[in-house]
Parts: structure tokens; sequence; C-alpha cells
């Protein structure tokens, strides 16, 4: 394809199998957000009034009184720390990250001190917030919730994610529970999650997205909550929010990403998602030293995946291997390898484009039938595996 803007840049054509992934552009927009930007791009828009309707939409959608679009769902926890710590007062909007004798402190389940590409306790501290870690990593307790609470406490974070640690955690709504009780506002990071309701309705005062992933807008967050602490979060462009503010075509974008939202074919993208892992299980059956099985996403969004279990002394290749030379080539495809270690990656189906699982089906026999004959399995010793691609992070631009 000579009008893909890749072969024009020189980028190579990879095929996303790996999920909603920051690192390979987040997700294939939407037609009508498409649309959207490029009809407002060249406008005039008093941003005031643009914020206005992305908040009624938001609210619609989410049954939250008020929202707004931020650059992305980490700015939105840091405009969201913000505004519990500063409320609506214009002065300490500007003082921001120095919040005085603010109380600044923000409590999170020690489990959920997760890294999403960048630490989320690092989002919070850009607000000025402390970081009060409540629990251990494997287990908290509503007692220890209850006690972390002083009257330092600004605001609690609670992480919805395949990220945090998926046991032993206090579940949402008695986390939202404890904290209102006290008066402490509970933001709740839900950036990959479909559910646009569950979370506030389960006590989140605020419900962060990301526009960019299952919605497939453009590249943005989205706040959903009370009007008070949305106008708060709103008052920050005034101060901290300024730098990471978000241009008139993402408001525009996620604006239509979500309106396409209420009449998308979740049952029709959901069966073509199927088709693929179909194509894909039957790709890899009779392959031996391979175990395909289809998994339910971790935190119940409504998305299977093909799990593909790899025994390197039968297929002849580690899964980390595997994972890297699916990537190579000119028709490389890039999978969900974050468990390689444990032998299995993943094939994740909601990113492609029509035929695609196809090419997929091709690369995966391709690559397990190079190895089939070599006289070594191909196992790299998975620290030296981890060390040169550590290494590799500082050999950007070249
Ligand atoms: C992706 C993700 C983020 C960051 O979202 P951006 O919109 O890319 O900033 C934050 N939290 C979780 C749980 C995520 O999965």
């Amino acid at each position: 394809m000579s009008s893909d803007i890749r072969s024009r840049l020189g980028l190579r054509p990879v095929i996303n199998v790996s999920g909603t992934m920051t690192s390979l552009g987040a997700s294939i927009v939407v037609p009508e957000a498409v649309e959207a930007v490029r009809a407002v791009l060249t406008e005039w828009t008093e941003m005031g009034d643009l914020h206005r309707v992305a908040s009624r939409t938001i609210a619609e959608l989410t049954g939250a009184e008020a929202g707004f679009v931020t650059a992305s769902c980490s700015a939105a926890i840091t405009l969201s720390v913000a505004a519990a710590i500063t409320g609506t007062d214009l002065y300490a909007i500007e003082q921001l990250p120095d919040t005085g004798t603010r109380p600044n402190e923000v409590v999170i389940q020690t489990g959920h001190m997760v890294s999403y590409g960048a630490p989320v306790e690092q989002a919070i501290r850009m607000a000025g917030g402390k970081v009060v870690p409540v629990g251990q990593a494997t287990s908290a307790h509503a007692y220890q919730l209850a006690g972390a609470i002083t009257e330092r406490t600004a605001a609690a974070v609670f992480v919805v994610s395949h990220h945090v640690v998926d046991y032993g955690q206090i579940p949402l709504t008695t986390f939202a529970k404890i904290c209102h009780e006290r008066g402490v506002p509970v933001i709740v990071d839900a950036a990959s999650e479909y559910d646009l309701r569950g979370f506030l309705a389960q006590g989140a005062d605020l419900a962060l997205y990301s526009g960019h992933k299952f919605l497939g807008g453009p590249t943005s967050g989205i706040v959903a909550g009370s009007k008070d602490l949305v106008r708060a979060v709103y008052l920050q462009n005034r101060g901290i929010g300024r730098g990471i503010k978000v241009g008139k075509e993402s408001i525009a974008g996620v604006i239509a990403a979500l309106e396409a939202w209420k009449t998308r074919d979740h049952a029709g993208i959901r069966a073509r998602e199927q088709a693929a892992l179909d194509v894909w299980l039957k790709a890899l059956a009779d392959r031996p030293g391979v175990t395909a099985t289809i998994v339910p996403d971790p935190t119940n969004n409504p998305l299977d995946r093909l799990k593909l279990a790899i025994d390197p002394e039968i297929a002849r290749i580690s899964a980390w291997d595997f994972a890297t030379r699916m990537g190579q080539g000119d028709r490389p495809v890039i999978v969900r390898d974050h468990e390689a270690e444990h032998g299995y990656i993943f094939l994740d189906p909601c990113n492609l484009h029509p035929g695609e699982e196809f090419v997929v089906a091709e690369r995966l026999g391709e690559e397990f039938e190079k190895v089939r004959g070599a006289n070594e399995p191909v196992v790299t010793p998975l620290d030296q595996f981890w060390l040169a691609r550590e290494a590799s992070i500082l050999n950007w631009p070249d």
C-alpha cells in the first residue's frame, strides 16, 4: 500500500496483536473521530464551550454529573489529584505543585502502584500529592486504609487494570465507603476498561479513562464525576494543566468517539474478534510443543485473547524469543508478551484491520517452521534477554 503513511515515512508496517498499546499508537481511531478531528482543526472555537459540550457527552455516557477531556488518562490522574488538593481556589491552583499547608496525602493500595509505561505514583506526585501506600504488595485490609487516612489526606486513588495485583486487595465498594466516611474523594483509574458507568456506581467520585484505548478516540483522557470536582479539574488549566492541555482536535475527537460508542455494533465486533481467534486456533492446531487456548480478559472487559503456551524443548524456541521473531522481518507482528517468562504469550484480536488475522496466522506458522529443523532450540537465557531489552531503551534515536 503506497498510500500508507508508514511507508512514506519509512516506518515498518506493524500488525498489532498486543492490545491497545501506547507504544504502537494506542488504537485504530474510529472514522467518526477522524472526521471530527479533521473538521475542527481549521476552525476557531471557544474552548470553554467545546469543553462544555464534551462535559455533557461524558455525563450522558457515564451517568456522571459532568466530565472533562484531558491529554491522557495519566494527565487525568494528575489533574484529578490536583483538583482534590486545591478545589476551586484559583490561588492554590497557581501554586501547585507547591501545596503549602493544604492536605496533600493520597492513599493508594500498594498492589495498585503499577506502571502503565510510567509509574502511577509519579502522576500523583506531579500534582504535589504525597503518596501514602496502604498495605503490602499482595494484601491490603480495610483497617489499613482507615488507619492511613488522616487530616492530611486529600484523595484516594484506586486502579482498575490487569497490571494490578489481582487478589488480596480491598474491593472498590469497601474502599469507597471507608474513604467517604472520612470525607476523602475516590479517584478511579479505569484507563482501559469498557465499563463507563460501573465504577461511578460503585462509589468513585471521579472515574478516569483513556480516550485512545477501547473508545478509539484520538490521544486523550476522560474525567467523569461530580460537578464540583470536575470543575476543579477544569480549572487546573490555569495551573499545572496548561502544559499538559488538550487541543480542540482531541476534544472534538473524543466527543465523536463517545457518540460512536453509543451505536457501535459491539456484538458484530465481538464476532469478528472471535473469528480471528478461530483462524489462529486453526493455524496452531497440531503444532508440536504449542498449546493454544482462548482466555477471557482479566478485568472482565468483553474481550477474549488467544493464549499461546510454548514448550521450548519441543517447539525449539522460547516464548520470549518467539515473540521477538514475530516482530521482525517485513511482516512484523507485535504480540502481547508481558508474561513471556512464564512460557506463554497472548494474541489480542481487538486492533486488526480486515484480513490481518490471516497474515498473523501465516506468520505464526512461518516462525515455528523456521526453528523446526534447527540443531539447537532458540532459547536466549532470560536474564540476558531482559538486560538486552533494558539496554535498548537508551538506543533511541539510533
Ligand atoms: C493506559 C493506562 C494509563 C495511562 O493512560 P494514558 O491515557 O495513555 O495516559 C493509566 N492507567 C492504566 C491502568 C492504564 O492501563
